[in-house]
């Protein structure tokens, strides 16, 4: 894929980007190698201070910033100005808690002193998504840094400008040179990368295929890998739900980013009694929501990211519906070669058809009727991800005790799947493994040393 800005909402490419030569991207990572041995030095009072000073550039820039993610991937201008502000957000939560995640810590053993120490490794890299261009980055580069580690980033082809922005304002913010720097480069240059000597981990947010082949070659290296694959979230409703927030809910969190999200809830796993309840108001708010130009009106979906992205996901509804899908709502590509697509229910969706055992990364709902508690749990279960989950009843005790049962990274009663800094975020099965954010993220990429005094 050419590295290139290319406007969904238009089709128009507005620009192109010659990717780094091989020599580039030796001294690129010689240079951030260099910049190791004295930021790790640093104290965590000056990182905090300087990841301070970033969350002030993005803070204050955040339009600007906004305005190029949604030039770039489609999302509405008003989400992606909150992307940037939240990217702030995590900049600030490790400024201030990186060196308490990061104290040494007494352990009591037959030694005199013991004690557990958490250093950083070096150089890591960072492989991003595009549909988060900005966020699914912070949440890697911020506790990096904090952790004195420094950054490589080879995003996604289709969000070049946001790689360079982020380099930018790590710049813009005081950071000393090369501590974080972007890899203008194709997925084929990413193995020469791991290979190289001062590469010491590698954290991938994407797709399966992508976490596999990344997994692979770093498991030949013998370096750490952290994988966020994708997810199919199921949003489990019982019959003693509140209806009218379950299913305003269920809306916004099947169409955050426009579906394209990791952790957007996929499969409504609905108890039968409330099902055909559930459907009529879950239809009625999704077909309310209007779509438009994301940059230039105020709408509540884009386009996705891409038209090659539209197809597929029509090709996974229309060999659904031939499988033996009912359309609740009909919507789909808008037409041949347009990223826009308009949001869809499907119900019926059983076993062997795609909108059940794919992910589904774009605006479609899959709906699944079950008998009870117990075939809900089943059913949220029976998914190749398990990324997380959101289960909607008034009897709280029960949300967690199901809670507890269902085979994810993380479960939310009553509310939609979202990730913050306090919590770790990250999957199991095909969605990954390792956590990000949190004091559990900031440890992932650094050495914890056992110290041992007699
Ligand atoms: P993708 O195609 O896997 O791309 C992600 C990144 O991996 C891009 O930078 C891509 O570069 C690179 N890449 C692709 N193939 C590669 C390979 N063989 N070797 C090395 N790098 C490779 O995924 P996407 O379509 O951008 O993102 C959607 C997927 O990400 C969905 O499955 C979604 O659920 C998942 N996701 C997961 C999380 C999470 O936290 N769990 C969060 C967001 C998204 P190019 O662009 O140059 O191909």
């Amino acid at each position: 894929m050419a590295i290139a800005t290319l406007n969904p909402a238009t089709g128009e490419v507005i620009k192109t980007f010659t990717p780094y030569t091989a020599e580039e991207v030796a001294q690129k990572i010689e240079a951030a190698q260099k910049a190791f041995g004295s930021w790790k030095k640093t104290s965590f009072t000056d990182r905090a201070a300087l990841m301070q000073q970033q969350a002030d550039v993005l803070e204050k820039e955040a339009e600007k910033y906004g305005r190029i993610i949604s030039l770039e991937m489609g999302k509405p201008l008003k989400d992606a100005i909150a992307e940037v502000k939240k990217c702030a957000s995590v900049c600030r939560y490790y400024a201030e808690n990186a060196e308490d995640f990061l104290a040494d810590e007494e352990i009591k053993s037959n030694a005199a002193r013991s004690l557990i120490a958490y250093e950083p490794l070096g150089v890591v890299l960072a492989v991003m998504p595009w549909n988060f261009p900005f966020w699914q980055v912070y949440r890697f580069l911020a506790p990096a840094l904090m952790a004195g580690n420094v950054g490589l980033l080879k995003h996604a082809s289709n969000v070049p400008q946001c790689a360079l922005a982020i380099e930018e304002i790590v710049k813009q913010a005081g950071f000393p040179d090369h501590v974080f720097q972007t890899l203008l480069v194709g997925s084929k240059e990413v193995d020469k990368i791991i290979e190289h000597e001062h590469v010491k981990a590698v954290t991938l947010t994407g797709s399966e295929g992508a976490g596999a082949k990344v997994a692979e070659k770093a498991g030949h290296e013998i370096k750490k890998t952290v994988l966020e694959l994708g997810g199919s979230d199921p949003f489990i409703v019982l019959e003693d739900a509140d209806l009218e927030e379950a299913t305003t809910f269920a809306v916004k969190s099947r169409m955050v980013n426009t579906g394209q999200s990791c952790i957007a809830a996929k499969r409504f796993i609905i108890v039968e009694s409330i099902a055909d309840a559930f459907l009529e108001k879950f239809k009625t708010k999704m077909a309310a929501l209007k779509t438009g130009n994301p940059l230039e009106e105020a709408c509540d979906y884009g386009p996705l990211a891409r038209a090659d992205l539209a197809e597929e996901l029509q090709k996974q509804v229309q060999e659904s519906v031939k499988k033996g899908a009912e359309v609740v709502l009909d919507g789909g590509q808008k037409e041949k070669d347009s990223a826009y697509f308009k949001p869809m229910i499907l119900k019926n969706v059983v076993p062997g058809m795609p909108a059940y055992d794919e992910e589904m990364f774009g605006p479609v709902a899959a709906v699944m009727v079950v008998k009870d508690e117990a075939e809900a749990i089943r059913v949220a279960n029976d998914s190749r991800f398990g990324l997380a989950g959101a289960i909607w009843t008034k009897d709280e005790k029960r949300g967690l005790e199901i809670a507890r049962q269902v085979e994810t990274g993380a479960m939310f009663i009553n509310a939609m799947v979202e990730s913050s800094p306090e919590l770790p975020f990250g999957g199991i099965k095909k969605s990954g493994y390792g956590r990000e954010l949190s004091y559990v993220g900031i440890r992932e990429f650094v050495n914890q040393k056992s110290i041992w005094i007699s």
